[in-house]
């Protein structure tokens, strides 16, 4: 069974579609056990579209900074709420 750490690792591929189908089976069965884990996904795919639609533009440092704080912050919380699980 996939654990909330093994999914944060995967999250940004699973995001960009990028898994393949068995693991992507797993990350959305656990997705629908884990409220944890569906908030986290859903403010990550939120900064990855921001992301990309800052792209075509010059990147914005101060809002790069600050969802890269935000995905750090949400993978910190993910980590050590599955350690001690
Ligand atoms: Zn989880």
């Amino acid at each position: 069974m996939l654990m909330c750490r093994d999914l944060a690792v995967i999250a940004s591929d699973y995001i960009d579609g990028e898994l393949a189908g068995r693991q992507s089976l797993s990350v959305k069965m656990h997705l629908m056990m884990c409220k944890d884990c569906r908030t986290f996904i859903g403010n990550l795919r939120a900064s990855t579209e921001l992301m990309k639609a800052h792209s075509s533009a010059q990147p914005d440092e101060e809002l790069l900074r600050r969802i890269d704080e935000r995905v750090t912050e949400a993978l910190n919380a993910l980590k050590s709420r599955g350690s001690d699980s």
